[in-house]
């Protein structure tokens, strides 16, 4: 397969044709590489259509089927994962190396789902009658991914809604839609026509989307700003939905740590991806006996991660992902220069038109500014002191957001006590961004709406079906 050129939706197993199209810019230098189809109205109204056609015998296929279709899926990731990751890294920004574990990653973890199978409860089984629960698709998804990990997080849709026998219509960031639409035409090998389909498009096609009344449910994975919009367009047809959402995810570092330790875990937590994630850290409170340690530490690293192109050799970090975004974080960064606030900045970045940012940490700001209220999605990191426990957990929680935390401590059983203070719906002691397909993520407040992931979140694609009957 070229992953070069020839970006097509799969619609109904085929290649549909672009009626019009979206540019799609590499970050790394600000300029556009390629296009993607923008979907008409007709042509999501024909994927949903297909998709719909294609439940009817989707969900009576063996869920044993239907895993190994997921599984061979996951295989075909993981085999095509090397040659995909060069186009990766140029539409999303992310170095060679790291693009090619997450397509790969998201291969293994569609295989890990694929060995999932909805339980069946009896509740009676008796002379007189005999009652079980058991869960039964849904239907045609809408299932929309945002650009920070556009192949895992909407693989983590994909996987979970075809094992429980539904089918598909998937739609990438108008800002990373190419991996996904290769993955489209990949699985064509795999799935029959309509039970996976991806299309892409520009802004309108996301609210086209959610307001369309063939779908069940909506997946959703981006903002908090959006999802709220997402979930209040499917009230009107009271279509089911999972919102994958924002955070302003806390760190607290407890005074009896070994900094030389931890600072390098603590580093890449926050500004792995160039911090684009939404369980990095984003506010790190450190007891005020370590700060000073911590800080240095921190700095250094950031003096010698190479912030550049992720094509080229040795890059670490690379751009941000947009250009909307590169000026969400330059307001930001503006605005922790206006108020005078204390910026520690690591390695030069390229000069090139690429939406780059230095890596930055913000010296101990005021807890209202800015940078520690909102979430940067962006390397600036605020580091802030504390020295009170119960007072560090009334600010870490003091959020509208709960996505995740972590606690960092010699003392084991003192972190844990801690993290489970912390109104998240993660919480890592002595590590981070861990997660795994066997195991329940999600947000609480602002940060989501319901979970993905373990069987909580298989079930998500599901309802309880009870059946009664009589034996006498
Ligand atoms: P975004 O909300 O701008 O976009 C996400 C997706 O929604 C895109 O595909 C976009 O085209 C689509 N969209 C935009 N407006 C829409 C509308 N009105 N109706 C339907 N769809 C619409 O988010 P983003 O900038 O792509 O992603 C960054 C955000 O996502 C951050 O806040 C981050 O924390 C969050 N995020 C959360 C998780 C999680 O699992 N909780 C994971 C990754 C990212």
């Amino acid at each position: 397969m070229d992953f070069h050129s020839d970006y097509v939706m799969t619609i109904d197993g085929k290649s549909a044709p672009a009626e019009a199209t979206i540019e799609v810019v590499n970050p790394a230098t600000g300029k556009s590489f390629a296009s993607a189809p923008d979907c008409s109205k007709a042509q999501l109204d024909a994927a949903v259509a297909s998709a719909k056609a294609a439940f009817k015998s989707w969900r009576r296929t063996p869920i044993a089927e239907r895993q190994a279709m997921v599984a061979k899926a996951g295989d075909l990731l993981i085999a095509h994962a090397e040659e995909m990751a060069r186009l990766f890294t140029r539409e999303q920004g992310r170095p060679v190396d790291a693009a090619q574990q997450e397509i790969a990653g998201a291969g293994a973890w569609m295989k890990a789902v694929s060995g999932m199978t909805p339980p069946v409860h009896v509740s009676e089984d008796s002379d007189t009658q005999f009652i079980e629960t058991r869960y039964v698709p849904l239907g045609v998804i809408c299932a929309i991914a945002p650009w920070n990990f556009p192949v895992s997080l909407a693989m983590w849709k994909v996987a979970p809604a075809l094992v429980a026998g539904n089918t598909m219509v998937l739609k990438p960031s108008p800002f990373t839609p190419l991996c996904t639409l290769k993955i489209g035409e990949i699985f064509r090998d795999v799935f029959p026509p309509g039970v996976f389909n991806v299309i892409s498009g520009g802004d309108d096609l996301g609210p086209m989307m959610t307001s369309h009344p063939g779908f069940a449910k909506i997946s959703f994975t981006g903002s908090s700003a959006t999802g709220k919009r997402v979930m209040e367009s499917a009230s009107k047809d009271l279509k089911r939905v999972t919102l994958e959402l924002g955070g302003n995810d806390a760190a607290i570092v407890l005074p009896d740590v070994d900094l030389d330790a931890v600072a390098q875990k603590i580093f890449f937590g926050a500004f792995f991806n160039s911090a684009q994630i939404c369980v990095a850290t984003k506010r790190l409170y450190v007891h005020e006996d370590v700060y000073d340690g911590l800080r240095d530490r921190l700095a250094a690293i950031a003096s010698a991660v190479k912030v550049g192109d992720g094509a080229e050799q040795g890059t670490v970090l690379g751009p941000i992902q947009n250009k909307r975004q590169y000026e969400r974080v330059m307001d930001l960064l503006n605005d922790a220069k206006a108020n005078d606030l204390t910026l520690i900045q690591g390695s030069a970045i390229p000069d090139n038109g690429g939406y780059f940012v230095p890596v930055t940490i913000v010296d101990n700001p005021p807890e209202n500014s800015r940078v520690v209220q909102e979430e940067a999605f962006g390397p600036i990191l605020p580091m802030l002191k504390f020295s009170q426990i119960d007072d560090v957990i009334d600010r870490a929680n003091d959020s509208e957001y709960g996505l995740a935390g972590a606690v960092w401590s010699a003392d084991t059983d003192k972190a844990v006590e801690i993290a489970r203070r912390m109104e998240t719906g993660t919480v890592w002691v002595n590590q981070n961004l861990n997660l795994r397909p066997d195991t329940p993520f999600g947000g609480h407040k602002h940060s989501g709406f319901g979970v993905e992931n373990g069987m909580e979140g298989l079930l998500e694609y599901m309802a309880p079906q009870a059946v009664y009957v009589a034996r006498s």
